[in-house]
């Protein structure tokens, strides 16, 4: 039996999640490859709609081409498959930072491919936390920042011509 305690802490949980789980919804309708898919208890395949891999990305960049990336590598499916195209054309396995740039790991057709490619060297050109153009990046673990960003912090200048 659930304690009543538990009860009422998992009832809180619940009731947290409505919002979060509604605009996932719509979110996944129109960007389907940022579904997180795990497999339940009798091995079929479900979409989690509590969190996406989209969360993953770091603010900064969300904000700085989160929507545009989204947008792209949308268009590239329906360039693909038509409009109508395949919910699991795209399946992403991680979304991470990586000596200060997005990574994302998926199996895609090539030209998703070519679009993550693109933004994981653009990411180095965001501030990690606002998305503003990153001047500097810090020592020690790298991560792209932008001057406000860079204060207090042991950094170095990113140098224009490695600019893509
Ligand atoms: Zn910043």
């Amino acid at each position: 039996m659930m304690g009543f305690k538990r009860f009422c802490n998992r009832l809180r949980w619940w009731l947290s999640k409505p919002f979060v789980v509604i605009r996932n919804f719509f979110f996944l309708k129109r960007y389907p490859f940022w579904a997180f898919v795990y497999p339940d208890s009798k091995g079929k395949r479900r979409t989690a709609y509590d969190s996406t891999w989209y969360d993953d990305i770091p603010e900064g960049w969300k904000k700085a081409f989160g929507k545009e990336m989204s947008e792209r590598i949308r268009k590239a499916l329906i360039d693909e498959y038509g409009k109508r195209f395949p919910k699991r054309a795209v399946e992403i396995c991680e979304v991470k930072e990586k000596y200060g740039e997005l990574r994302i790991y998926a199996s895609a057709p090539d030209r998703v491919l070519d679009i993550l490619d693109e933004y994981e060297t653009r990411s180095f050109h965001h501030c990690i936390y606002c998305g503003e153009k990153s001047t500097k990046y810090t020592l020690g673990w790298i991560l792209p920042v932008c001057e406000k960003h860079a204060k207090g912090k042991d950094c170095k200048d990113i140098e224009e011509n490695i600019d893509a």
